[in-house]
This record gives structure tokens, C-alpha cells and sequence, in this order.
């Protein structure tokens, strides 16, 4: 039968009960149990061994509480050392004092970045903004034509420009950026939401029409949008993106599917910037401000 990791570790505290403190022998097998849920969670190996090494520095010499069985008391450790790698700050953003604010989403193609362009349009909107979308994919008819029909679901605003296809192109992409930017202070619009092209892969062209995109946008926020169901993929993505962009956030896509959500913690980890939002069905209310705690008890099973 499934046993999650409050039994496991009860079974490897068994023989701890009348001892005073937890020491290196009696945390050793809890410790391989919390190895193995972070791993079997997705968290990236370099994540795991610093975690446990943090746990295992906090736990010895923990002295067995009264109050606390020596299990809770672990659980309680690596439950703060988890909250803590996820951080409490999450879906707050950078406004622009100079609105309209633009935030840029980045992300591999099928990653949900469309989607959740729409989701987070509506949940700008239920927070009183007035948000504008736009695609900058002139690489894709259809990717523009999804976000019209997003925006239309949502009742966001959206810019499509006059797009020539045969001129597609980065100067091509810039210039609808800027016009849409425009367009958006024109309309009173105080957000800009930049939906921009993904890729099957991280390549070279595409890292650098993001940055000349960066460039000419100046914009307060560029959200990472990783598949969660990707694991491992997403975490090496987003720190490609990072050391070339300098992400401000993640959106965690698919968090409906099985993913424990150790990419969430392995993200925060390796590139430092919070994961903001998850993405949790493909309608576009299925979104929620993320809360580090329901990762970690998603984690600790
Ligand atoms: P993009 O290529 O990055 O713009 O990705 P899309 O927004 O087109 O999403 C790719 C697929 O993932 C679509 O079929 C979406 O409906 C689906 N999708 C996006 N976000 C979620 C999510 O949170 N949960 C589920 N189950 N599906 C999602």
C-alpha cells in the first residue's frame, strides 16, 4: 500500500522513542525517506542535497520534545525548510509608474503560455486593472488567433496589428510591441500583457528577439511559464531563460495533472524568482495565486 512520508518517517522514528535527542543514526533513514519523496516530487538533485543538508543541521540535537513526537518534529523542520526555499512572496507584482505597465510572458511553446496570458487577464481584471493583450508571434497565424479568442473569452482587451507574414521577422516583432505598447497608453490601458513566441526547444534566434524585446518594452515583470508535468525539462528551461533575461516570476502550468510540484521548489531554487501563479485546468479561471504551503503538502504526500 502507498505510505506518504508522515508514515515513512513514523516507522523510521520507532526506535527513537526514550532517547533525548535525535541523533545522526536515528535521522538517517528519515532522512533517506525525505531524499526519496523530494526525488519521487521531481526536486532537482543539486536542491535535494542542499535541503537535507539544511534538515539534518537543523534535526541533530533536536532535543525529543515533550510536546512533539520526534516524527512531528521532523515534519515540522523540513515543512519550514521547504516554505522557506518556496518563499512567501508570490502573486505580488512590479507596477510601473510610468503605466502602462508591461509584463512580458516567456516561456517553450505548449508550456500554457497563451492560456495563461488569459487566465492571469482575468485575474488582473478581478483585481481592478485594465489589462491589453497582444500577440508578438509572427511566426504563427494560429498562435495570434488563439489569443484573440482567449481575449474574447475573457472580455481583455487584445492588439493584432496589421501583420504581413512574409516580413516575419524580429524588426517585425518590435514594431507590433511598441505600436501595441502605444496603443494601450492611448486607450488608458494600465497593463500590457506580451504574449511572445515559444519554441519546441531554447535556441539562439529566440533567446534573442526576447532580449531585444526586453530592450525596447522595459518591462516589470517577465513571467516564466513552465509545464510542471515536464519536471526536470522545465527547471533546465527556466534557468536558460533566467541567465538570459533575468525571469521576475513563474507560472506553473498543469498543476492539475499528477506532478507533486517539486519543478515549483527546484525553479525557485536554481533561478531565486517566486513562482507567482499556478495553472490548474485549461479554462481561465483555473488559476490561483500560489501558496507555498500547498506545494509542500503536496510534496510531503
Ligand atoms: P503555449 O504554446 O505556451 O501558448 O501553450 P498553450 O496556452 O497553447 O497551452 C498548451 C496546451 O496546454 C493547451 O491545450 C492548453 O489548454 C493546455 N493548458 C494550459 N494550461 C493548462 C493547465 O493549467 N492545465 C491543463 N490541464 N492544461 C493546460
Amino acid at each position: 500500500m502507498f505510505e506518504n512520508l508522515q508514515e515513512k518517517l513514523q516507522r523510521a522514528f520507532k526506535n527513537l522513542r526514550g532517547q533525548g535527542t535525535i541523533t545522526e543514526e536515528n535521522i538517517s533513514e528519515a532522512l533517506r525517506e525525505i531524499r526519496l519523496a523530494l526525488l519521487e516530487s521531481d526536486v532537482n538533485l543539486n536542491v535535494v542535497k542542499a535541503t537535507i543538508d539544511h534538515i539534518r543541521e537543523k534535526a541533530l540535537g533536536t532535543q525529543v520534545a515533550t510536546a512533539l513526537s520526534p516524527t512531528e518534529q521532523i515534519i515540522k523542520i523540513v515543512n519550514d525548510e521547504l516554505i522557506e526555499i518556496l518563499g512567501k512572496d508570490t502573486a505580488r507584482f512590479k507596477f510601473s509608474s510610468q503605466p502602462p505597465t508591461v509584463i512580458l510572458m516567456a516561456g517553450l511553446q505548449g508550456s500554457g503560455k497563451t492560456t495563461s496570458s488569459g487566465k492571469l487577464a482575468t485575474w488582473l481584471k478581478k483585481g481592478g486593472h485594465r489589462p491589453m493583450l497582444v500577440s508578438v508571434d509572427v511566426y504563427r497565424p494560429a498562435a495570434r488567433e488563439q489569443l484573440a479568442i482567449v481575449a474574447k473569452a475573457v472580455g481583455a482587451q487584445i492588439y493584432t496589428g496589421k501583420i504581413n507574414d512574409e516580413e516575419a521577422g524580429t524588426p517585425l516583432v518590435l514594431r507590433l510591441a511598441k505600436e501595441a505598447l502605444r496603443e494601450a497608453r492611448n486607450f488608458g490601458n494600465d497593463i500590457l500583457l506580451v504574449d511572445t513566441a515559444g519554441r519546441l526547444g531554447i535556441d539562439e534566434a529566440l533567446m534573442d528577439e526576447m532580449k531585444q524585446l526586453k530592450a525596447a518594452l522595459n518591462p516589470s515583470e517577465i513571467l516564466f511559464v513552465a509545464d510542471a508535468m515536464t519536471g526536470q525539462d522545465a527547471v533546465n528551461s527556466a534557468d536558460a531563460f533566467h541567465k538570459q533575461l533575468g525571469i521576475t516570476g513563474v507560472i506553473l502550468t498543469k498543476m492539475d495533472g499528477d506532478a507533486r510540484g517539486g519543478a515549483a521548489l527546484s525553479i525557485r531554487n536554481v533561478t531565486g524568482a517566486p513562482v507567482k501563479f499556478l495553472g490548474t485546468g485549461e479554462k481561465p479561471e483555473q488559476f490561483e495565486a500560489f501558496h507555498p504551503d500547498r506545494i509542500v503538502s503536496r510534496i510531503m504526500g
